[in-house]
Parts: C-alpha cells; sequence; structure tokens
C-alpha cells in the first residue's frame, strides 16, 4: 500500500491538491497557461477519474456478492437494509435543520449591493438557464418512477452505466440472497470466484491511488485556472454559511463516531481522508466510491457486508452536503429576490431538500439541478429563480467540492454507524495507520 513507504498518502494528496492550486494561479497569468495546463495536465486528472469508475461496478459486484454470501442468513440483511435508510434519512435532516439554522441566523442575502448581484446573474445567465432547463426535465418524471428504475430489465445494460447504481445493487442483491439459497456445495465456486474477484479490484484501487497525488495536482491546477477570485468577496457570506454549515455536520458526524463506536473521532477522518480528499478534488462521490469503501472496509474496519451495501446506496441516495447546501442556498436566494420565508415554506424546504438530494446524482454540479426544484416547490417565480441560480453558480464548484466531502463522510460515516450496530466493525485490516486509533477501546 502506497502509504506504509514514507509519506502517508493523505499527505501526498494534500501536497498534490496545494502544489496543483499554487501552479494553476501561477500559470493562470501567461495568456498559454489555462491551455496548456488543459492540454497537457489536466489529462492526468480525466484519466484518473476515468479509472475509479472503471471499477466502480465491478467493485460493488464482487463484494456486495461475497458479503451476502458471508451473512449465511438472509434476515440479517434486512436488519442491515433498514437501519441503513433510517440513518441515511435522520442525518440528511440534520443536515438540512443545520443548514437552516445557519442561513436564518446569519442572512447572508442581506446587504448585497444590487450592482453586484446583477453583473453577477448576467455573466452566468446562461449556464444558469442550463441547471433549470435540466431541472425541468428531472421533474416531469411520474412519482414511483424511480422505484421502477431501481429494477433493471437487462444486467449488462444496467452494468454498462455508473449511472445505474442502484439498478446493479437490486441485481446483486436478488443473486446474492439466490446464492444463500442453493445447495452450499454448488454455490461454493462462485462464492470462491467472487471472493477473489473482490481482492483484485481491492488491489486495483490501490494501484490507481499511486498516481492520485499526480491526479489531483492536474485537477486543481485546472480548476485554479479557471476560477475568479474576486467573485468570492461578492459571495463571500453565502459561501461561508454553506461552508460553516459543513463543518458543523462534519462535528455532528464526528461526535456520532465518538459517542457510539467508542472510537476517536480523528482517527476515523484520519482513515478516511484520502476519500475525502479525492471527494474534494472530483466532485464526485460516485468517482470517489472506490476508495470510500476500501478505506471503511479496510482500513475503518466495517465488514465486507456492511460496507458493499451502504456506501454505493449512500453514494446514490445519501447526500447531507448537498441537501445542507440546497437548503442554505435556497433561502439565500430568497432573501436576495425578497421572497418571504415562514415556518411552513421552511419545512417545505426540510422535506424537498431531502427528496432533492436523494435524487441528486453523484456528480460534479448535480445538487444545483435539484436546488431549482426546491425553490419551485416553495413558489419561487421562474424568472426570478433563474436569477437566483444564475447568481450563485460563479461560486457552485467550490462549495460542490466541499459539499461532496461531507456527502462522502456521511456514508462514510453511516457505514460505520450500522456496521457497529450489527456487530460487523472490527479492527482494521491495515493497523499502522494510526496507534491512536485503538486508544480509548483499550482504555475502556
Ligand atoms: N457533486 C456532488 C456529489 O457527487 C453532488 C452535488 O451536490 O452536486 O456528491
Amino acid at each position: 500500500m502506497a502509504e506504509k513507504k514514507g509519506l502517508a498518502l493523505h499527505w501526498q494528496i494534500l501536497i498534490g491538491m496545494l502544489a496543483g492550486v499554487i501552479f494553476g494561479i501561477i500559470l493562470k497569468n501567461f495568456a498559454w497557461g489555462a491551455n496548456f495546463i488543459n492540454d497537457w495536465i489536466y489529462p492526468v486528472g480525466q484519466i484518473f477519474i476515468r479509472l475509479l469508475k472503471l471499477i466502480a461496478v465491478p467493485l460493488i459486484m464482487a463484494s456486495l456478492i461475497k458479503g451476502i454470501a458471508d451473512l449465511q442468513d438472509i434476515s440479517k440483511f434486512s436488519r442491515i437494509g433498514i437501519r441503513t435508510v433510517g440513518i441515511y434519512l435522520l442525518t440528511t435532516v440534520i443536515a438540512i435543520t443545520i443548514g437552516l439554522a445557519v442561513v436564518n441566523v446569519w442572512q447572508p442575502g442581506e446587504g448585497i449591493p444590487p450592482e453586484v448581484m446583477n453583473a453577477l446573474a448576467e455573466d452566468n445567465a446562461a449556464s444558469g438557464a442550463k441547471k433549470v432547463a435540466a431541472a425541468q426535465q428531472q421533474s416531469e418524471t411520474p412519482p414511483l418512477q424511480f422505484i421502477i428504475d431501481m429494477v433493471p430489465d437487462n444486467i449488462f445494460k444496467a452494468a454498462s452505466s455508473n449511472g445505474n447504481m442502484l439498478q446493479v445493487i437490486t441485481f446483486v442483491i436478488f443473486f446474492g440472497i439466490c446464492l444463500l439459497l442453493v445447495d452450499k456445495k454448488k454455490a461454493q465456486p462462485m462464492m470462491d470466484f467472487f471472493d477473489s474477484l473482490n481482492e483484485v479490484i481491492l488491489k486495483m484501487v490501490d494501484v490507481i491511488m499511486l498516481i492520485s497525488p499526480f491526479a489531483v495536482f492536474a485537477l486543481l491546477a485546472n480548476l485554479a485556472a479557471g476560477t475568479d477570485a474576486r467573485i468570492f468577496s461578492a459571495l463571500g457570506h453565502y459561501a461561508g454559511a454553506v461552508v460553516v454549515g459543513l463543518l458543523l455536520m462534519v462535528g455532528v458526524y464526528m461526535l456520532a463516531i465518538a459517542i457510539i463506536t467508542k472510537r476517536s473521532p480523528l482517527g476515523f477522518i484520519k482513515a478516511i481522508s484520502p476519500a475525502q480528499l479525492l471527494a474534494f478534488s472530483t466532485s464526485s462521490s460516485a468517482a470517489t466510491l472506490p476508495v470510500t469503501m476500501e478505506r471503511v472496509e479496510e482500513h475503518v474496519g466495517v465488514e465486507k457486508e456492511v460496507v458493499s451495501f451502504v456506501c454505493p446506496v449512500g453514494a446514490t441516495v445519501n447526500m447531507d452536503g448537498t441537501s445542507l447546501y440546497q437548503a442554505v442556498a435556497a433561502v439565500f436566494i430568497c432573501q436576495v429576490i425578497g421572497f418571504p420565508l415562514d415556518l411552513n415554506a421552511q419545512l417545505t424546504i426540510v422535506l424537498t431538500a431531502t427528496l432533492a438530494s436523494i435524487g441528486s446524482a453523484a456528480v460534479p454540479g448535480a445538487g444545483m439541478v435539484m436546488l431549482v426544484i426546491v425553490l419551485e416547490a416553495l413558489g419561487v417565480p421562474s424568472d426570478k429563480l433563474a436569477f437566483g441560480i444564475a447568481l450563485i453558480f460563479a461560486v457552485d464548484r467550490p462549495l460542490d467540492m466541499c459539499r461532496t466531502v461531507v456527502n462522502v463522510t456521511g456514508d462514510a460515516t453511516v457505514a460505520t454507524l450500522v456496521g457497529k450496530s450489527v456487530g460487523k466493525l472490527g479492527d482494521p485490516h491495515v493497523k499502522n495507520w494510526d496507534d491512536h486509533y485503538f486508544e480509548e477501546e483499550e482504555a475502556a
């Protein structure tokens, strides 16, 4: 593993990120700089993201089938399923409540000079309109369509797109349960096959991670070269409210880890930090998924059957960071356009942001599309809505990076909590990463 030799992996990634930002900012000053990064540096990042996405479907298949087969008993699986959904919903509602509290106390929408707002909204009018159009397409689907969509009609078709993760999971659960139902001797070769496949795929994650410091360098250099820092001062309060809310949410996770698992929350964060840094660099919980699964299984010590169900489902439906951001952004836009929000409206935000975050795809910028649906549910008129989306568009990417970190942290936390609650939280397989991790357990 990369972190065994020399500098720990999370430091390598962090250094890569910082170097990338500095490199991007320097090259931005040259007329050829941004193009050079885009043509010659950025491809390293693109290849890295592709590699991670490449192994997501086989990883879920191998580890979930292996996990269910290891359970020996189907009733245990339903316990894991019910707890996962319950805790996911709970964390999402907590996240939205934190978002609403911060934005209502902070009031970031007050006092922005109208000329600054208009200029920002004008600059991003076309990009904002695209998000609104994408949201309209989404809201036209019938209410139960998402359940129908969870059932694949062709497994090869389902497995051919990372956007169909839930379909793959449905097939794999069905397959795994039937594997438990057939004669043990007949099932064994299949189990051995998936066991071995799982090992190989986990090794692939390790190998891909070797280039992660270079990949994040490339991704962040590209981003820094294309970002206008002046925007941050105009939308600073809004961005600040989102970031403070997200930090508070991370505090909630750490508290839950400390109280429920009795382990060191800092040790937990350190264990999953490479996944968090990748989430930040890629803005995609789907691309980060293989690393999240590997960290939670090997470095936190949650058993495969829990990780392989909870993490992929979480990457698809549990987005605490996104829901928190949607709550803050919705209220911010309403403050800016002078749209009053009573208690009922705030409750509508809790409900719609929960659904909107479930419906958001785990890819960059998806949360903003679903924000449109939250604003529509509040009754914001369409011209004002388009103005609001265009207004916040300029800072969306950096906030997307931050909320994706929280999305991934939430999935890892819930996997650990569910693991603890069903007796499937053991020792990490990789123990050398933090000697303090067991401190509290040993003391107990
Ligand atoms: N980028 C986020 C994710 O992949 C989704 C979003 O909020 O846009 O988790």
